[in-house]
């Protein structure tokens, strides 16, 4: 991938990073919230649905976190100079591809391989 295009995706990414860094600073900040307001509640029905929304917080925290780490990756890749490589069988990974998931790690058909062998990973796919 030529340089250009590499920068390309580079600022898609650092803008992506901001974007979810930004996200998850917040799930945090809404979940540590309601432990903070949780002081001296005792209505039961409150209370749970406090615990309900709480947990959609915090996963939703955790999701974004993960996607932080797989922007993270994708700009060390960038730095390594494999970025647009598949892991898997080396091939470059279509432009289209990346430009709809720039975080994408394999080609399509080693996605689908690899989705199929485990089938838990819920990366996003085309
Ligand atoms: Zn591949």
């Amino acid at each position: 991938m030529d340089a250009e295009k590499i920068e390309h995706f580079r600022g898609i990414l650092m803008k992506q990073l901001r974007q979810h860094t930004q996200n998850v600073r917040e799930s945090q900040a809404s979940a540590l919230e309601m432990v903070a307001a949780d002081d001296g509640v005792k209505d039961s029905v409150d209370m749970s649905l406090q615990d309900v929304n709480q947990e959609i917080q915090l996963r939703l925290g955790e999701r974004e976190s993960q996607i932080v780490a797989d922007i993270d990756q994708a700009l060390l890749r960038i730095d390594e100079g494999s970025y647009g490589e598949c892991a898997r069988c080396g091939k470059l990974i279509p432009e289209k591809r990346l430009e709809a998931v720039p975080t994408a790690r394999y080609d399509a058909e080693c996605q689908t391989f690899i989705e199929q062998r485990d089938g838990t990973d819920d990366a996003p796919t085309l």
